[in-house]
């Protein structure tokens, strides 16, 4: 029977949603237990909401100063040390989960299978390749420990129930590196929505034409409540930063309803937004490709067609 290691992702003393999603992820392999393992600093506040998850058997914490930041090199080790006796070890894959999952199973000796979008059993995962092109099954080894990146935009959160979960410190022995060492963090601040977690998200693309320009999409976002993005050849203009990019390369989301503003409609982009719900384009281009995986859309000029919807909504 399979166990399950869910390495949790936070920051700021809160747990990431990420977490939750690998959980339902784990929840599909239909293991024997799920266990959420909390390495941090101060890892109470955490342990608390991931106990609250449903599904999970039990929360392990590491509590070391060395844990205040997530420095892969530094957490590695102690996963792959704590993994003994788990079949499985989870991570989302997000920067922190695709920073970690690739040490944890070079420490182990295994291979990766990265950013798993379907549970077929418990070692037979499917999984995007060529930007979404396609999707391949990887079948693991059940002989070795199965590490394995989760990609959260294709599972839901995993429901959030009452505390009865219990809480286990451990006490792991392990030597840690010391050639890596956290300097700074730098954060985009923003009073929107985050765009990763956001239900409603509107992304501008070159269409838009300017930093100037964009302000139009941050005007209507505002107006839905809508998290910003964008597309990289806007991001690669300079007309927004670098965090904003949806697609491959960038964040991989699902919200409630994704609106494409002067996006063509680039596979690199599609492939961040597959698992959206309602998608809507415009664009002045009729044969933009967009319009392909479009549930609406609307042709004509943003500058014309942007405004006027803000000013339906505000009437
Ligand atoms: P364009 O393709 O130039 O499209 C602009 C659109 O705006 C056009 O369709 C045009 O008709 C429309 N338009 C122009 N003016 C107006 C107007 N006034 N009103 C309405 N519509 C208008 N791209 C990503 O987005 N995310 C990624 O993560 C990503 N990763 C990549 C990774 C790799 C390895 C590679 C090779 C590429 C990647 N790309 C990524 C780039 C991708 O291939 C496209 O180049 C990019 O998505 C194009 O962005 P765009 O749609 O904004 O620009």
């Amino acid at each position: 029977m399979s166990k399950i290691l869910v390495i949790a992702e936070h920051l700021g003393g809160k747990l990431n949603p990420s977490t939750a999603r690998a959980v339902s992820a784990a929840a599909a392999a239909k293991p024997e237990a799920i266990d959420v393992l909390v390495l941090a600093d101060n890892a109470d506040a955490i342990a608390a909401e991931a106990a609250k998850i449903e599904g999970v058997s039990r929360v392990l914490t590491v509590t070391r100063a060395e844990n205040a930041h997530a420095l892969a090199a530094v957490l590695a080790p102690q996963v792959a040390k704590a993994a003994a006796g788990y079949s499985h070890v989870f991570a989302p894959s997000t920067t922190f989960g695709k920073d970690l999952a690739p040490r944890v199973a070079a420490l182990l000796g295994v291979a990766q299978v990265s950013d798993v979008m379907a549970v077929e059993g418990s070692h037979t995962f499917k999984r995007p390749i060529y930007a979404g092109n396609a999707i391949v099954t990887v079948e693991a080894d059940p002989a070795q420990t199965v590490v394995a990146t989760i990609r959260t935009a294709s599972w839901p959160a995993a429901a959030i129930g009452a505390n009865g979960t219990p809480v286990e410190a451990l006490n792991l022995d392990v030597a840690l590196p010391s050639y890596t060492r956290f300097v700074e963090l730098k954060q985009g601040k923003s009073d929107r929505p985050d765009l990763q977690g956001a239900s409603k998200v509107v992304s501008g693309g070159r269409g838009v034409g300017s930093k100037e320009n964009f302000e139009i999409i941050y005007k209507f976002a505002d107006r839905i409540g809508a998290a910003v993005g964008a597309s990289r050849a806007a991001v690669d203009a300079g007309y927004v930063p670098n965090e904003m990019q949806v697609g491959q390369t960038g964040k991989i989301i699902a919200p409630e309803l994704y609106m494409a503003i002067g996006i063509s409609g680039a596979i690199q982009h599609l492939t961040g937004i597959k698992d959206a719900g309602t998608i809507v384009a415009i664009n002045k281009d009729a044969e933009a490709p967009i319009f392909e995986i479009a549930d609406l859309g609307l042709v004509g000029d943003l500058f014309k067609i942007v405004p006027e919807l803000e000013a339906a909504l505000a009437g």
